[in-house]
């Protein structure tokens, strides 16, 4: 598998995690870093050749749904520092929590990173890890607290626990277990390996001090009893450990560097030092045996910013799958859904993506980015890359009189109007056409340039004509053309007109199923205050035409995305389109339709 990460952008907006680093580097705090060329303890580190890496970060997703428009902000920033400073990015699936976490999860994730344009085979590795391998570890470091005093067994049912842990104002009280000794916590915690308890009848606690005033740091649990099958490790395991005891240990196995994380763990971040120097230091126990050193050092240190909040969507996980499961959406990867997966049905870019991300930054304190914000990257990647093609939306007849019957030629329409490299196509032109049916009324108000009777227009690339009829017993329109304004001919500007229409030859254009999408919710903020975010759903966030397209689109593959000329951008459908019958997907319109 060969993976290259995507090119950075042109230039980088610095933001307080890139000074870390920097300073990181040049303080020369990683000068001693080895690396055993794969994740372990300090066994396998110490006394290595020094890592190529210069740096290590990680992006580590629960594999218990897909992944959504915040995670991009996540993956974009990891990657992304490991690609400019010549290190790594591990792609680490934090499966210690057995229960909802699924393979088809941890499927759609691998082919959202790699869609977003990143990879995990860096610096002579391929750096996909899974936390659940690391279990046998996390066990004999647990084993290795409970040895050096920092860990004992608490019998207290979760309520009880609860009502001694205190209050931000009051400290919490010692438990009656506190004082096991280590042997007898060492039999319990093996014996809650082995199955003999029930779940929830122990769990194991570090132990710290009670009267902490942060409340994490009051004795913590690290390992709880759970009979359920893990996706990968089956039944091996009836405890597992708490994701605030994993997750810095799975940092440290991997040689993590900088362990970026969202604003809401900064009240961890003690425990996460704690552990991890408790793990690394060595204690002489009092028969005079040397343990502990179980972890490499320099340690990796937790860095917290402000997660992305996304105006008219939600990205909370539990949302999410309400709206799935609930069938409010097609499915996860409906395009009207903040998934990756959904974007890449609508047509959005994973350029689209990194330039948003680039462009919101990385900042310390929570704030809201409006969604016209994602929409105006997408758009202006859109135009970069789209093809213009001609769609009629909402199609009526129109018939030139004067032009022969059975007579056809060619138009000449630019792919890109601003990029006269990539050439021109013909689109065929004949006596009856396709037009919008909004541009032809018969009572024009004020200011209307389009067709109305009397009136004169440019079909784009084609004559100027002439409106004269409307037959509302055919629903058709009449005009006559001008045989000498032929776009691209000298006769072309013999007659101004200010309107300017698209069109196609009804013979040769063909009817397609076009999708228009907009917004999922209506409101800014779906479900602000105690509000049920279901009530915020846009009723109108879905409709669906048959259009007339014009016959180069007919043999397109799936995801090509286009120009639909004065509609916006569209991309053929990845499940619904089939060879020679594409189905249209409108990715963003032209303009931001709603702009306060
Ligand atoms: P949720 O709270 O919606 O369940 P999560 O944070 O629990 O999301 P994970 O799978 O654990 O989901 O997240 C993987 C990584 O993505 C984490 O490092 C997390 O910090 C990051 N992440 C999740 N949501 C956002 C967001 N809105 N903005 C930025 N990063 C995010
Ligand atoms: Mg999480």
């Amino acid at each position: 598998m060969s993976q290259q990460n995507s090119k950075p952008a042109a230039a980088h907006v610095t933001n307080f995690i890139r000074n870390i680093v920097d300073a990181d580097l040049a303080g020369g705090a990683y000068r001693e870093r080895s690396w055993g060329g794969k994740p372990g303890g300090a066994k396998v580190h110490e006394g290595a050749a020094a890592d190529p890496a210069k740096i290590r970060t990680r992006f580590p997703p629960e594999p218990n749904g897909y992944l959504h428009f915040g995670h991009a902000k996540s993956i974009c920033l990891n990657f992304g520092l490991a690609r400019d400073y010549g290190g790594a990015c591990h792609m680490r699936f934090d499966d210690t929590n057995p229960e909802k976490e699924e393979q088809e999860y941890v499927d759609s994730i691998l082919s959202a990173v790699k869609w977003l344009g990143f990879g995990w085979n860096s610096c002579g590795d391929e750096n996909l890890y899974y936390a659940s391998d690391y279990f046998g570890f996390m066990y004999e470091a647990a084993e290795y607290l409970i040895t050096a005093g920092y860990a004992y067994v608490d019998s207290l049912s979760a309520e009880q626990m609860r009502a001694l842990r205190g209050t931000l104002t009051e400290p919490g009280k010692n438990s009656p277990y506190r004082d096991r000794t280590v042997d007898e916590n060492l039999q319990l915690f093996r014996q809650m390996r082995e199955g003999k308890f029930a779940d929830g009848e122990h769990v194991l606690r570090a132990k710290i001090d009670m009267a902490a005033p942060n409340i994490n740091l009051r004795d913590p649990a690290i390992y709880r009893i759970k009979r359920a099958e893990h996706h990968r490790t089956g039944n091996t395991w009836c405890i597992y450990p708490m994701y605030t005891y994993a997750h810095p240990i799975e940092d440290a196995l991997e040689r993590v560097t900088h362990s970026i994380c969202t604003l809401e763990f900064e009240d961890q971040r003690p425990f996460y030092d704690w552990l991890l120097e408790k793990l690394a230091e060595t204690t002489t126990l009092s028969d005079g045996r040397v343990v502990g050193g179980l972890l490499a050092r320099p340690l990796p240190k937790q860095i917290e910013f402000a997660r992305l909040n996304l105006s008219y969507v939600v990205l909370s996980k539990r949302k999410l799958i309400q709206l799935v499961e609930e069938k409010h959406v097609s499915g996860w990867d409906d395009p009207r859904l903040p998934t990756l997966a959904g974007a890449r049905r609508r047509g959005y870019t994973p350029e689209g993506f990194r330039a948003f991300a680039e462009r919101i930054g990385v900042a310390k304190g929570d704030s809201w980015i409006d969604y016209s914000t994602l929409e105006d990257c997408m758009r202006e990647h859109l135009n970069e890359i789209a093809p213009r093609r001609i769609a009629v939306l909402d199609p009526v007849k129109l018939v030139i009189d004067n032009y022969p019957y059975g007579q056809e030629e060619e138009c000449q329409a630019p792919n890109h109007p601003q990029k006269p490299e990539l050439g021109k196509r013909a689109v065929p032109f004949s006596k009856e056409l396709w037009i919008e049916r909004e541009d032809f009324t018969e009572t024009p108000p004020k200011g209307y340039f389009r067709l109305f009777p009397g009136n004169k227009v440019r079909l784009r690339y084609g004559y100027v004509i002439e409106c004269t009829d409307y037959d509302a017993a055919t629903d058709t329109v009449h005009c006559t053309y001008d045989a000498e304004t032929k776009s691209g001919t000298s006769g072309a500007d013999k007659v101004k007109v200010k309107g300017n229409i698209h069109w196609l030859s009804a013979r040769h254009a063909f009817a397609a199923e076009v999708r228009l999408y907009d917004r999922l919710f209506r409101a800014e903020h779906p479900g602000a205050g105690d509000r049920d975010f279901l009530l915020d759903l846009n009723p109108d966030s879905q409709r669906s035409v048959t259009a007339q397209l014009e016959p180069a689109l007919k043999d397109v593959q799936t995801e090509e995305r286009f120009q639909f000329e004065r509609h916006g951008y569209f991309v053929a459908d990845l499940r619904d389109s089939k060879p020679g019958a594409p189905v249209f997907n409108r990715a963003v319109t032209l303009r931001d339709a709603w702009q306060k």
